[in-house]
């Protein structure tokens, strides 16, 4: 061992949901933990998560509710340290919760007193945290040695086990970065293919013109790829398409696949309209459809699909012309041009290949002593406060065998 290197049990690199919470819990078992943060602050995401108010966990969490090359893999660690644990520290720290729909968790005053709880469990078992304070590099011989620069100086530290709890590409302004990816494959693991996942939609066809109009209106659709359908709210903006939506389908979604948008996702469109040539035969089509959508989207649907009939009533057409605008309706097929990418992505799809990588510890399988936690693994949840969940649950994995 280096006579100038400070020693550690466990340095974990990166103090955001996973690193603070495998901290606490390596701590709290005697661990001596040092915690690496780049950033001049600990957990800017969590701040920001949630419009603030952090959708820290679900009432509901399935293996469904995550992406990944190995659907096993979220299982055990998932299981170890469940929704209810996380819950139960913020209940015993009388921290209000909020329920949103689809059983999502939120604080209802503040992200700030999730933090303040991680930093409080941190202190009282004694965690050591260094804010800006940068990873420069790693060699491991008999341990790990770990360089690091603060204030512009480089110092070694040494520690038996470490923690790559960085994060990933996403929002590179909230610390978003690559280096456990780098660190993975110095140690010799592979990475799964990596893109921006929980991200708008943008089109550069005619398409984009129609979301520009429209930019600012929302509606609760099915939206559709890949065998995946969501039914949530979509919000057209300038770009494209947004809302809870179509941030869930974008971690289906790859390049050149198209989307289905069924805009009445309660009615079989057609059989109504055929229903209603009947029963208000006078009507026009743009009229009767306007009941149940917003007028501006019903005017750029005749401009594509019936702008020929646009002066006729109901009566004057077909039942297959009916139908086809019903279907249309209910399965509008529309082909991104691309996602907005890690600039505004709430995660990263893909990292760290879970199958050089324990799921009971979180230790990678070849390399004795190397953890990976959180999203620099290739496990990313739904929207809905998963994300956070595997946070907490894969830190605590990590943080009893550290
Ligand atoms: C705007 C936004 C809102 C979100 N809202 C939610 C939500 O409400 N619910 C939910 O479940 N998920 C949400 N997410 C996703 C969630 O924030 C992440 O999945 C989660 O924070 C991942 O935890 P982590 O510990 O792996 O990484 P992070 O929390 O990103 O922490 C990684 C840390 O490592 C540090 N770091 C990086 N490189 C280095 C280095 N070289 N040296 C030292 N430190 C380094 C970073 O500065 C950062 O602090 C949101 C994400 C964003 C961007």
């Amino acid at each position: 061992m280096q006579a100038d290197s400070k020693n550690y049990d466990v340095i974990i690199l990166g103090a955001g949901a996973s690193g603070l919470l495998c901290a606490m819990t390596a701590a709290q078992r005697g661990r001596r933990v040092l915690v690496i943060e780049k950033a001049n602050k600990v957990g800017k995401k969590i701040l920001m998560s949630g419009g603030g108010k952090c959708n820290f966990t679900n009432h509901i969490v399935e293996a469904d509710n995550f992406v990944s090359n190995n659907s096993h893999f979220c299982k055990a660690a998932l299981k170890r340290y469940s929704q209810w644990d996380f819950i139960a520290m913020v209940e015993r720290y009388g921290i209000e919760v909020e329920e949103r729909k689809h059983s999502q968790q939120f604080c209802k005053n503040s992200a700030k007193e999730i933090l303040a709880m991680l930093l409080d469990e941190c202190q009282q078992s004694g965690v050591e945290i260094r804010t800006s304070c940068e990873f420069v590099s790693v060699k491991n011989t008999d341990g790990y040695y770990i360089k690091i620069k603060q204030n512009g100086k480089i110092e070694t530290l040494n520690s038996q086990s470490l923690v790559v709890a960085t994060g990933a590409l996403s929002i590179p302004s909230l610390g978003g970065s690559g280096v456990g990816y780098d660190i993975a494959q110095q140690f010799g693991l592979a990475l799964t293919e990596r893109r921006a996942g929980l991200v708008p939609f943008m089109f550069s066809d005619y398409i984009k013109g129609i979301c520009e109009r429209l930019s600012g209106l929302a509606l609760e659709v099915d939206l559709s790829c890949n065998g995946q359908t969501f039914t949530e709210n979509l919000l057209f903006t300038h770009r494209g398409v947004s809302g809870p939506v179509v941030l869930q389908v974008s971690n289906y979604w790859l390049p050149s696949d198209e989307v289905s948008i069924n805009l009445l996702p309660y009615l079989d469109a057609g059989e109504w309209l055929i229903e209603a040539k009947v029963t208000q035969g006078k009507q026009l089509l743009k009229t009767l459809l306007s009941k149940k959508l917003a007028k501006a989207l019903v005017n750029e649907l005749q401009i594509l699909w019936w702008s020929n009939l646009a002066a006729s009533p109901l009566a004057e057409f077909s039942d297959k012309q009916l139908r086809m605008i019903g279907e249309k309706i209910n399965n509008w097929s529309l082909k991104p041009s691309a996602t907005e990418g890690y600039r505004t992505a709430e995660v990263t799809l893909g990292g760290v290949d879970t199958d050089g990588i324990s799921s009971k510890t979180m230790e990678a399988t070849q390399q004795t002593g190397l953890y990976f936690i959180g999203e620099v693994l290739d496990v990313t949840g739904h929207l809905g406060g998963y994300n956070f969940q595997w946070a907490w649950s894969s830190g605590y994995s990590a943080g009893l065998f550290v």
